[in-house]
This record gives structure tokens, sequence and C-alpha cells, in this order.
């Protein structure tokens, strides 16, 4: 071998190597993660960015593209709302929420002048319309007051049709709420401005990457997470410090070695949502007096035959370009149980869900005093979704119990957010990263929904002395 050929190859050796131990060290420093969220819904998004606001590099995992598809923070409208009857921790987890996004929107804007990042890409204002019975009256006007909404009432049939020009049944009242940034929340608009905003300060999101298992490894005092890449067909193991679990329905699946007692506090339930339209042709001969009055009408929580089967929420998706609204309509008690959680997104509606759809609809304009009924609506799209239910139907945002029974903060899970989880989600996500940096706040509301939904609960739930939260 001459000399000039052994240099090539002596060259050659010491690039190859060069290139070996700066793909090793890329490759270390890509799996050995300080905090890792699973699932990039408005949990694990909303969890992420405040982690990320904070200085922690983030890895969010996600098992779907970057365009949100499947899970319960599907779609483009959740009613939001500051009035609860009665518990006032709702109205706390969205009023908090509509300030913790200000904070979001003014930093995606200061960091990138090009953003225009606004609220009302995620907020639309409108009042919110509740229609419940009688019975109902004193705790409402309670909670009402302390809870500072700006609202009106009407509580008998003559006052509803003259102050209102709805119909009233005997015996039921009807609230509007008219506070800013009620009405509703746009889900896919927050998750797409979330993960602008971890990039923009370092984070990394995965998506396509599906998370097959979690578990303790001793030796590191961490987690090791095993991921599937879709796009990639490879496999690989991640090593994180701190794992934050926001799976929605799937979170008792992927906690099953950590957590496993989850599997029997979160309950994922199958619930329907329809979209109807009136149809064109009746839609365009309504008067504009009518036509304002349906965009005024929704979003709404109608409770007025005050059994669980009579009950539903609805609102204005989204308007088509002839200016015909899409209204969505489902039930909070309209669940069922689930047989496969893979399939169930795909589970068409049955007839009499389409069918009770279409009916409450109907009443409902009945009770605006629009003059539509079943024949004028048609079905224009359909999908099933999922609840995480627990037994109160209060959701879990909390560290794990240790050997001792202590809180584990390296180990935070998100869960069984049910139907309250959107306008509540920048809050969930502020509680989740203050676990994880061992943060404390102040405000009595705070500490009381922390305790309604951290460690103190999931402690009674398992029957645990609780040390401290
Ligand atoms: C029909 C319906 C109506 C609702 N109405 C309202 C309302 O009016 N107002 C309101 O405030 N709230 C409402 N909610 C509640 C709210 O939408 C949910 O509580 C919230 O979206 C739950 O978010 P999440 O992040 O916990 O779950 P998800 O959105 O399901 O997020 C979990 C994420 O984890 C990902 N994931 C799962 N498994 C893995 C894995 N193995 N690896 C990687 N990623 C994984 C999923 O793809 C998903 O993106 C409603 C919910 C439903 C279903």
């Amino acid at each position: 071998m001459n000399m000039s050929v052994l240099r090539f190859y002596c060259l050659l050796m010491v690039t190859t190597l060069a290139f070996i131990h700066l793909s090793c060290d890329e490759k270390e420093q890509e799996i050995l993660q300080e905090v890792t969220i699973i699932g990039g819904g408005l949990m694990g998004s909303a969890t992420a960015w405040h982690l990320s606001q904070r200085g922690i590099k983030v890895l969010l995992l996600e098992k779907q593209d970057s365009i949100y598809t499947q899970g319960s923070s599907h779609g483009t409208a959740r009613i939001a709302r500051s009035s609860n009857r009665g518990n006032d921790i709702w109205s706390f987890l969205h009023d908090r929420s509509v300030v913790e996004t200000q904070i979001l929107i003014d930093s995606l804007n200061a960091m990138d002048e090009n953003a225009h990042a606004s609220m009302e890409d995620i907020y639309t204002t409108t009042p919110v319309t509740y229609v419940g019975r009688m019975a109902i009256y004193d705790k409402l006007l309670a909670s009402l007051i302390r809870q500072k909404v700006d609202f009106d009432l009407a509580i008998n049939p003559q006052e509803a049709l003259t102050r209102l020009g709805v119909r009233l049944p005997a015996d039921v009242l009807i609230q509007r709420e008219y506070n800013k940034y009620s009405g509703t929340v746009n889900p896919q608009q927050l998750i797409r401005l979330l993960h602008q905003a971890i990039r923009n300060l370092g984070g990394r999101i995965e998506y396509q990457t599906q998370v097959r298992s979690i578990s303790y490894n001793p030796d590191s005092e961490g987690y090791l997470i095993e991921v599937e890449n879709a796009t990639q067909g490879t496999n690989s193991l991640i090593a994180s410090k701190k794992v934050v679990c926001a799976a929605g329905p799937y979170t008792s699946r992927l906690t099953k070695n950590i957590a496993p007692y989850f599997d029997t506090l979160i309950n994922p339930q199958r619930v329907f949502l329809s979209f109807l339209q009136i149809k064109p042709e009746v839609y365009h001969q309504l008067s504009a007096e009518h036509k304002e009055k349906i965009f005024q009408y929704y979003p709404v929580i109608n409770s007025a035959e005050g059994t669980r089967s009579g009950s539903f929420f609805s609102m204005i998706e989204h308007v088509d370009q002839s200016g015909n609204p899409v209204i969505k309509i489902g039930g909070h008690f309209q669940r069922s149980s689930i047989e496969d959680l893979d399939k169930v997104w795909h589970k068409d509606l049955s007839a009499a869900e389409i069918s009770w759809s279409i009916q409450n609809t109907s009443d409902y304009f009945e009770l605006l005093n629009i003059p539509l009924d079943t024949s004028h609506l048609e079905l224009v799209d359909q999908y099933s979704c999922v609840y995480s239910l627990t037994k109160s139907e209060v959701p879990f945002v909390t560290p794990i119990p240790d050997a001792s029974g202590a809180p584990n903060r390296d180990f935070i899970v998100l869960g069984g957010m049910s139907g309250v989880g959107a306008k509540g989600a920048m809050t969930y996500g502020l509680i989740a990263a203050n676990h994880l940096t061992n943060s404390h706040e102040d405000g009595p509301m705070y500490n009381e929904v922390r305790k309604a939904i951290g460690f103190e609960r999931l402690s009674q739930d398992l029957g645990i002395k609780s040390p401290s939260n």
C-alpha cells in the first residue's frame, strides 16, 4: 500500500470515527430527556407550554400527525363559560385560562412580529344560554353573584316572552351570560398556537410517534419510554427524568406499569356529536331577525326537561360559505361503553342518536320562537368521541404516589377530563407544570382547585394517607 492510499484510509477512518462519535453524542443528547410529555391534545400541549415558559426544554410526543384529527380535543368549538351553577372551581378554571391564554398570545406576538396571534383566534365572545329547572334558582343566583358573572335571568314564561322573545315552559328559567371570552373556545387553534409557542422556546414536538410503554428505570432513577415512529417505521427507547402523561382516554393504558390503579379510576365512555344545518332553502328564507337570534342563542346548555336523556349542549361549530351555521349537538349524559378504544372514533351514530339530535334542536327552535321543525333540519356530519370519566366527574391533575405514599413529582398524570377540559385547559396545564417544578401559588381558589383535582383526592380515592400535596 503506498503512502497516499494509507493517508487516504487514515483520513477516512478518522472522519468515520469522528462521525460515529458525533452521531453517538447526538443520539445520546436526543434520547436523554429532562421532561417528556405524552399526548399533544389540549392537556399535554398546555403543560408543555407552561414548562417551556420556565426554560425547560420539553419533548412532546403525539401519535397523530400535526393536524389533529382524533381525540377528545378534536373540533373547532367547545363551550367556554365563567358561570357554573354551584361549583366555583369550574368558573375559576375558565377565568384563569383566559388570563393564561392572553399570556400565550402576547408571547407569540413578542417573539415574532408576523405572528399576528389574537384572543379571537381562540375564543368567540357570545352570550351563553342556560335553560334549567326553577328548582335550581336559589343556588344559581348565589353562584352567579359569587362568580362575578354578567348575566340576565328570566324566571317565568311571561318575563321570558316580553324581555327575550322566547317561549319558556312553566317551572323553567333561562339565564344568559355575557362575560368577555365566554362563548366558545377553539381547541384546534389553541393546540396549533401552543405548539408554535413551544417550538419558539426550543421545545421539540414529535408527531406520528406513539408511546408503546412506560417503565421505571431504577438505574437512572428515571423512566424508559418505548416509542414507535410511524413515518420512519422505527422503534426506539427514550430515557426521561420526568414524565407527564396526558394521553386522554389512553392514559390508563399507558400508566399500567407505573400506576395501574388509573384503570379503575378513569373510565372512557363513548359520546356522539351530530352536526346539523337548517336546509339551505329554508335558512335563506328566514327573516334577518330570526337568523340573528340563532347566532345570539348559541351556545346553549339545556336541561329544562330535568332528565339526563333530555339534557343537551349545542353550539355553532362553524358557518358555511353562504352564512348558514353548522350546529353541533351532543349530550353530556348520552354516553355508552366502549368495546374497542382504537375503533370507537369511527363508529357511526345510530338512527336513535340522530333522531335525538334533530328532535332536541327542533324543540330548542320552538323555545326560541323560530318557525322551524324537524323537517327543516338535516344531518351534515357526525362522529363518535370519548369522555374520560372519573366517578365524581372531576378530573385528575396529580403526581402519583411513590412507595412511601408521598407525591412523586417526576410523574404527573392529567386524566379524566370528561366534558370540562377545554375551557380550563390552560389552567390544568399550569397546575401540572407547578407540580412538576414543585412551584406553589397563594390564591385560595387556585389551591382549592389543585386540591380537588390533585394528590389529596387521588390519595383519598386510593385509600392511602396523604403525607402532603
Ligand atoms: C364531545 C365532547 C364535547 C365536549 N365539550 C366540552 C365543552 O363544551 N367545554 C369544555 O370545556 N370541554 C368540553 N369537552 C372536554 C374537552 O374537549 C376534553 O376534556 C379535552 O379535550 C381533553 O383533552 P386531553 O388532552 O385530555 O385529551 P385528548 O385530546 O384525547 O389528547 C390526548 C392526546 O394523546 C395522544 N395519544 C394517545 N395515546 C398516545 C400514545 N400512546 N402515544 C402518543 N400520543 C398518544 C392522542 O392522539 C391525543 O392527541 C368535550 C369533550 C368531548 C369529547
